[in-house]
């Protein structure tokens, strides 16, 4: 405990504060992140609690990602909250609509959906001492005890600065944003990209379209994985042997641990040898060499695709490697001169992963705002929890195992820690916010172990690693993260009881000038 802890006493709440609930907990995002904070939520009896969702519906990712193909190349029943399994998914891997479906169908189950405010974005966050006021985007305000940030990484798109982009006549448009209404049968597509995304639309499109120009900036490796039926047999027992459903959960969980500890500090041979297999598919010389990277496999963050290789050995299919130039009316220029024409354009080319919580502004203790709390990179406390920032939380923040297999297991584990915190926070009414030393310390320890690993040593670009390499992705495999977040360390926090707070409040009447982070670090 910190000298500020004196906590334990019985605290003596400001009069205004007395007659309301508390905690008043405002999460902002309904995607799975969100849902899952709700749920913890409502399990400890909170009630007062609102979702704020920027959108008209939940779902995060999964409804905002509808292009051809979408679907998620991590196991199926490990993309799925580990209380709530789901012995109906068919296919290892989900699409996109039965993932949206699964989280709609939970979200409604444990009545979370009444708590949610659609259309409500909130753009400023400011903690006023005892609490934080947010502000949304029709100028109103509101009041939170308790914030829980679960916004999502990857959903500020990434809109390429290419030339005459604007002036092209047909549709042009970001992989998250797929026109229902569009029809693809017959004509040219070109898709920008071989992330994730790309190589899923190209599969998709590839078997329809009147021709497909794959422009491609750096080749990616595909895991060739098939996309096998959930055999009858395991289906019947995931639904009616009680404990099937949690054994193949941390079946699923040790077989991911595994592939990370090989990826990040193992011995990469038969990774890379099962790698290249799938490469080794392409008949086509000259494409196969056009598809080959010059970097190890693991370096980005891997795509695991059943039929992408097959895809894009179909006539129809040009893998462009010359640079884009520029987009004209009717197609792409490429550095060689060549003329693409092309019906529609398809930009698979990523998010702005580095976002995390903005543009929305957050300033915190002492009039110190994230923006000078990141200036020299990303500084976290156990990826949820920001130092001068008290009783805010994250959900999928910097330094998350971002390649540890599926992510839901990762939001859990976060999930479960806030809601620890929050439990200290609702006992003994305080502030909590995470100390700079403990932090940084924190940060230097996972840069450290993720230095050592492909993503750094690779050679490659990739969103693991910020503008400058240094890497915002952590290396822990689910188990480890989970340890690493089993409890609260709460000598690691300056706790504050929010009663000393409000007195202090009461006697200072102004608010002390902002402190220069880098000398707190
Ligand atoms: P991404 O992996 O960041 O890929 C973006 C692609 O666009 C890259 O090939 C990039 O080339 C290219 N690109 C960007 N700007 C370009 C430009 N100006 N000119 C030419 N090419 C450009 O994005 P994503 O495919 O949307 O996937 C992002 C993440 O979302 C994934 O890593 C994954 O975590 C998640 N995701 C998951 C699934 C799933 O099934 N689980 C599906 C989709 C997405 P460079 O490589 O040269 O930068």
């Amino acid at each position: 405990m910190t000298r500020h802890d004196t906590s334990r006493r019985p605290p003596q709440l400001a009069p205004a504060a007395a007659d309301r609930p508390f905690p008043r907990v405002v999460v902002i995002g309904a995607g799975i992140g969100g849902i899952l904070a709700g749920i913890r939520l409502r399990d400890r009896g909170i009630t007062a609690f609102t979702i704020l969702e920027k959108a008209d519906s939940l779902g995060g990712t999964w409804r905002e990602n509808t292009y051809p193909g979408v679907a998620c190349d991590d196991p199926a029943h490990l993309y799925s909250y580990s209380f709530e399994p789901n012995p109906g998914w068919t296919h290892r891997f989900a699409g996109g609509p039965d993932i949206l479906a699964y989280y709609r169908r939970t979200a409604e189950k444990y009545r979370i959906t009444p708590h949610i405010r659609y259309g409500t974005r909130v753009t400023d966050l400011c903690w006023h001492g005892d609490h934080w006021q947010l502000r949304l985007h029709d100028g109103t305000s509101m009041d939170a005890d308790v914030v829980i940030s679960a916004v999502g990484r990857l959903h500020h798109p990434s809109i390429p600065a290419i030339p005459g982009l604007s002036t092209f006549a047909g549709p042009a448009f970001h992989s998250t944003a797929w026109p229902s209404t569009l029809d693809t049968d017959g004509k040219r597509v070109g898709v920008v990209g071989t992330g994730s995304s790309a190589t899923q639309i190209t599969a998709a499109l590839a078997p329809t379209v009147g021709h497909l120009a794959l422009f491609q900036r750096t080749p990616q490796w595909v895991m060739t994985v098939p996309n096998n039926p959930v055999p009858g047999w395991l289906r019947w027992a995931l639904r009616h042997v009680p404990w099937a459903s949690g054994a193949y959960y941390r079946h699923l969980s040790r077989a991911t641990a595994k592939a990370t500890r090989i990826l990040t500090r193992g011995d990469r041979t038969g990774y890379n040898q099962r790698a290249q297999a799938g490469l080794d598919t392409i008949s086509d010389p000259a494409l196969k060499a056009k598809l080959t990277p010059d970097y190890g496999p693991g370096c980005k963050r891997m795509v695991n695709s059943p039929n992408f290789y097959q895809a894009v050995q179909r006539p129809a299919v040009n893998v462009v490697t010359s640079p884009i130039d520029h987009v004209d009316t009717s197609g792409v220029v490429t550095g060689d001169g060549r003329h693409h024409s092309l019906d529609v354009l398809v930009l698979a080319t990523g998010f702005q992963a580095h976002a995390f919580l903005r543009p929305m502004t957050v300033t915190g203790q002492r009039g110190i705002a994230l923006d000078d709390l990141w200036r020299h990179g990303y500084l976290t406390y156990r990826t949820v929890a920001l130092p001068a920032m008290p009783n805010f939380f994250m959900i999928n923040g910097p330094y998350t195992p971002a390649s540890s297999g599926s992510v839901v297991p990762i939001l859990e584990i976060d999930v479960d820690y806030v809601m620890q915190c929050l439990d200290r926070i609702r006992a003994d009414r305080v502030a909590l916010a995470p100390r700079y030393d403990a932090s940084a310390h924190w940060v230097s320890q996972v840069r450290d172990r993720a230095s050592r690993t492909i993503w750094v040593t690779g050679g490659c670009h990739s969103w693991y690693l910020d503008k400058d390499g240094v890497p915002v992705n952590n290396p822990a495999t689910r188990a480890e993260f989970a340890d690493e977040l089993a409890a609260p360390r709460y000598s690691d926090f300056e706790i504050t009881p929010l009663a000393a707070i409000a007195r202090t409040r009461v006697q200072t009447h102004h608010r002390p000038a902002p402190i220069d982070i880098e000398a707190r670090q």
